[in-house]
């Protein structure tokens, strides 16, 4: 994978710790995407807010910061000039691109409502990536600010129900605000790649990250200058493409004080360090009037996954009416506007018009399996990784799982290969240390009505999979999970995985007609596991792919190296080539939509 040497040989030795520099004060996008970097890599960033781009630059170069972070493009907003400016203005060292989702809220004080706002507070970039939901609010005066952080702390201290701020859910928690609208970018998928970097020649803990090894997981950026004149940049681009080497994004600006020429930030696939690549940079030399190569470094770790269905099934059913008084789980129940949870499990969103496909062992066996199986799921378009540890098995006698070293293998597999972790907690004195570790804790079947267990993960800081019960009723699931909502935790995924019936000739009865149900019913996202449902290999496949037809969120699939010699589950797993075949037909099925 495209990761810094800092990464999974990490897991058991204390954290390294860096100072890591960004532009906004604690709180600001730039800030979550460090810790989520840093987690994912198995370092620890001390944040130093910093009060410009340059001032980012600044503190590092000048040592006050082993690393750097800024951000260069947005997928609404464009290219931000500035990120790139300072990277090719100041001498620095490159490390790694990091592609974040942007999820966006409208923040107030409590009390706030969303009619009752008169001025709302973001910063410019994020103020036009939501121009659209802005645009429905005519009264509503935008003010500019330097950083989310900055526009959500001050509207907290004003205290003043009539300003709002538009920042990440993150930053609610930090500054105590509440969410009045979620959802609100103009796309979904608005992503921003930022650009972390140290100083030239870095000493400290920074001296610790590696460069990927496969130049093909590189990019490399360029700012080039041509003449104003026909052809220029297109022999340019013909060199480029002529070594074979693609261009992933191309900025034009004017080269201030050349007026005859112009330039260009061009952000190109490989390393500079290559053969080819330097081939083709010695041939543009000749063709352009100035060549700079700001830096190559790891490209994304975490790239967008959106599996593009080819046509969209519109979802009319109308939302529920809530009804507080009588429903025995209101916090579950789908309100009238229709809103859909989306559930964020690292850097992936569950019930947000993407389809998630979870693949793993049923259970983690040894290290070769759990990271094979990682890296085997993930090629495949996999974006999370399951595996049991602990596991709740019919018999005594039968594999238990390998416990808390599982949990470590899982968690250093999830590493290696960029894809956040799935576990199941199975009792109340695991669940704090099991969120230390695991992205998304998961409440097997078992335990769908251990009351004592879903309140335990209710006060968890981490995201539940909640899976129905063998003999649980549609109603049952949905009470199991306001029992988590009414702790306080609003981040569950549900997931059909077969109930009992008089049916034998399979493990289970998928029950998919729950997955309309269930979306009529409740905003939570529903995922399915066919694995469990059917219980034999042979016919996961064309579940799968009814359940994507259906509306399931996603997928939770066990995967195995070598099936038949599983230790939990063997009749059902797939092969690494079982898996790949069923994600390329799914990428055929449509996606089920809400209506917008
Ligand atoms: C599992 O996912 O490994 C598992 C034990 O599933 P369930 O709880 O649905 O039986
Ligand atoms: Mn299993």
């Amino acid at each position: 994978m495209t990761s810094p040497a800092i990464s999974a040989a990490q897991t058991a030795a204390p954290l390294l710790t860096m100072t890591a520099a960004f532009e906004g004060i604690e709180g600001a996008y730039s800030h979550a995407v460090l810790d989520a970097y840093a987690e994912r890599r198995g370092v620890a960033f001390a944040p130093l807010g910093c009060p410009s781009y340059r001032a980012v630059a600044h503190a590092v170069l000048a040592g006050r910061a082993d690393v750097g972070l800024l951000p260069i493009d947005n997928a609404i907003a464009g290219t931000i000039r500035e990120g790139y400016d300072v990277l090719a203005e100041y001498d620095l060292d490159l490390l790694a691109e990091i592609t974040w989702r942007m999820e966006h809220r409208v923040l107030g004080v409590p009390g706030a409502t969303l009619e009752g706002l008169r001025e709302i507070d973001s910063h410019p970039i994020v103020l036009a990536e939501c121009g659209r939901f802005l645009g429905t609010l005519p009264d509503i005066r935008r003010v500019p600010v330097p950083d989310t952080g900055i526009a959500a702390r001050d509207v907290a201290a004003a205290n003043d129900p009539a300003r709002g701020a538009i920042a990440s859910a993150a930053a609610a928690a930090r500054y105590g605000l509440v969410e009045l609208a979620s959802t609100i970018a103009d796309h979904p998928d608005n992503f921003t790649r930022f650009v972390l970097f140290r100083a030239p020649n870095a000493r400290g803990p920074a001296a610790e990250f590696e460069p990927a090894e496969a130049f093909a997981d590189r990019k490399t950026s360029l700012l080039f200058s041509v003449q104003d004149a026909p052809g220029a940049l297109g022999r340019c681009l013909s060199i480029l493409g002529a070594h074979g080497l693609n261009v992933s994004k191309l900025d034009s600006k004017t080269r201030l004080g050349a007026s005859k020429q112009y330039a260009f930030y061009a952000d190109v696939d490989g390393d500079a360090r290559d053969e080819r690549f330097a081939t083709a940079l010695r041939e543009l030399r000749a063709v352009t009037a100035s060549l700079h190569v700001i830096g190559s470094y790891d490209a994304s770790t975490a790239p967008p996954r959106v599996q593009r269905a080819p046509a969209i099934v519109v979802d009319d059913r109308p939302a529920v009416a809530p009804k507080p008084a009588k429903t025995p789980f209101p916090k579950v129940t789908r309100a009238h506007d229709g809103v859909r949870a989306r559930v964020v499990v690292g850097d992936v969103v569950v019930g947000d018009g993407e389809f998630v496909v979870v693949g793993g062992p049923c259970s983690v066996e040894s290290r070769e399996q759990i990271l094979a199986t990682a890296q085997a799921v993930a090629a495949a378009g996999a974006v999370m990784l399951r595996g049991g540890a602990f596991k709740p098995r019919t018999s005594p006698y039968a594999f238990q799982g390998l416990g808390w070293e599982g949990v470590a293998l899982l968690a250093e597999a999830g590493r290696s290969a960029g894809l956040p972790i799935v576990s199941e907690v199975m009792s109340v004195g695991q669940v704090e240390r099991m969120a230390q570790s695991v992205d998304l804790l998961q409440i097997g079947a078992r335990n769908m009505q251990n009351f004592d267990l879903l309140k335990a993960v209710g006060r968890a800081e981490r995201p539940v999979l909640l899976k129905r019960g063998m003999a649980a009723s549609i109603d049952e699931l949905l009470a199991a999970a306001e029992y988590v909502l009414a702790e306080g935790n609003p981040n569950v995924i549900l997931c059909e995985r077969g109930i009992r019936t008089f049916e034998t000739a399979t493990r289970n009865t998928l029950d998919l007609s729950a997955i309309p149900v269930l979306r009529e019913r409740t905003h939570l996202p529903v995922m399915v596991d066919p694995s469990h449902g059917v219980g034999v290999r042979r016919w996961i496949a064309p579940l799968c792919r009814a359940a994507k037809a259906v509306g399931a969120h996603g997928l939770l699939i066990e995967v195995h190296p070598n099936p038949v010699e599983a230790l939990s589950d063997a009749e059902q797993a797939l092969t690494f080539a079982d898996f790949r075949t069923i994600m390329d037909e799914l990428a055929g099925v449509p996606l089920v939509h809400d209506r917008a």
